[in-house]
């Protein structure tokens, strides 16, 4: 019943991001950009100090709001600049002072939002995966917290290595702050445990261009006026995110994308289908005796990016070019890490994991990858 239709007659893309849309948005979005709701207007062309782009705003939170189960004391922002943006901007928005703030390190993502909070303040590493090269995320016992910081920062998927909270830390009185772009809405969310949490656009929840940042009430009093006013969280959420143009139709695309998600049962579904979807992979991986390797600890393994690599580079690059052939594309690993990597986000369906699953079978038993087939060619 919550299947993900296998409509597309296009490459599947396991691009890390931007990725895939469903076909049933891109649908919608394309109507809308011709003629946004019988009116004659472009979506692209709705003032911002319109109505309907209130409208559209005021209905894309109220969509967020009942999938993710946010609770009334948080608040919820539509901004601009990307989570890298945000690494730096989060950090001046909610340090004041002389104070630190803790940062577990699991990943290249997570050492880009401690760079970048480090430039004008105050930064400790409370957990490091570093040592382990980035192979597992520290248990909580190995941590180290500072009971006064102003926050504790995690990265709830790391991308390019491969990894996933499967457990949410506990940080006790101090707020904790989590980077959920390769993630977010990808499974339910206990956003009363979270002080702040931040996802960009483009993995799970549509097209570049927006930030979404969900934040608990209390800690907007620590936002001064020294933050410029467009990045000022307690501004924007005063303005209702309208303190300069909001970015409309990257919030009209994540609109679509909270009903579709809505219409195909919700965030628990959603995990069912990173389940299904990764374990599919997961399994290849493990039943290919060690043609393909994860250095991914088990128990931390993530259902929306799977990492591997093939006995050698030049067999990892026929294994890019064969798939690409067939139409499975973007597979290349993240730079920092190298190998291969399959994006699994939102708008990918269980065809698409299945189609890469038979490729890994047949491409590991050297015969001819032409059997796993997925898509048409031209
Ligand atoms: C992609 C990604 C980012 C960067 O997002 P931008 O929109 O390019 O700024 C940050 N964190 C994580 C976990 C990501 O996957």
């Amino acid at each position: 019943m919550n299947a993900v239709p296998a409509d597309r007659h296009r490459p599947w893309s396991f691009a890390a991001g931007p990725a895939l849309l469903p076909e049933e948005v891109l649908q919608t979005v394309s109507r809308a950009v011709l003629d946004w709701q019988d009116t004659g207007r472009s979506v692209l062309e709705l003032p911002f100090s319109s109505r309907e782009c209130r409208r559209i705003l005021a209905e894309a939170e109220s969509e967020l709001r009942l999938l993710a189960g946010i609770p009334h004391c948080y608040r919820v922002l539509f901004l601009q600049g990307g989570a890298y943006g945000h690494f730096g901007l989060l950090a001046m928005n909610l340090i004041s002072g002389e104070r630190s703030a803790d940062y577990a390190v699991t990943g290249h993502w997570g050492q880009r939002a401690f760079a970048e909070a480090g430039r004008r303040h105050r930064v400790r590493v409370a957990a490091d995966g570093a040592a382990d090269d980035f192979r597992a995320i520290p248990p909580q016992s190995e941590w180290r917290l500072d009971s006064g910081a102003a926050y504790c920062h995690i990265t709830t998927a790391e991308t390019a290595e491969g990894l996933q909270y499967h457990w949410t830390p506990d940080t006790a009185d101090v707020a904790l702050v989590a980077d959920m772009t390769a993630d977010f809405l990808t499974r339910p969310i206990d956003v009363h445990r979270y002080g702040l949490i931040y996802a960009s656009a483009q993995k799970n929840l549509g097209v570049a261009g927006l930030t979404v940042v969900i934040v608990r009430e209390d800690l907007l009093d620590r936002c001064d006026d020294t933050v410029p006013a467009v990045f000022n969280y307690a501004r924007q959420a005063r303005a209702d995110s309208r303190v300069n143009t909001p970015p409309l139709f990257a919030v009209y695309v994540a609109l679509q994308m909270f009903q579709w998600l809505r219409r195909h049962g919700g965030l628990p579904a959603a995990l069912t289908r990173c389940r299904q979807r990764s374990a599919l992979l997961y399994e290849a991986i493990d039943t290919s005796r060690d043609f393909y390797r994860t250095p991914v600890a088990v128990n931390d393994r993530s259902l929306v990016n799977v990492r591997f690599h093939l006995p050698d580079q030049e067999k990892e690059r026929r294994f890019l070019a064969a798939a690409e052939r067939q139409g499975l594309t973007d597979l290349a690993g993240h730079p920092a890490v190298g190998g291969i990597r399959a994006s699994l986000y939102n708008a990918m369906p269980l065809a698409g994991a299945r189609a890469l699953a038979a490729f890994m079978e047949a491409f590991a038993k050297g015969g001819d990858t032409r059997a796993g087939r997925c898509a048409p060619t031209t």
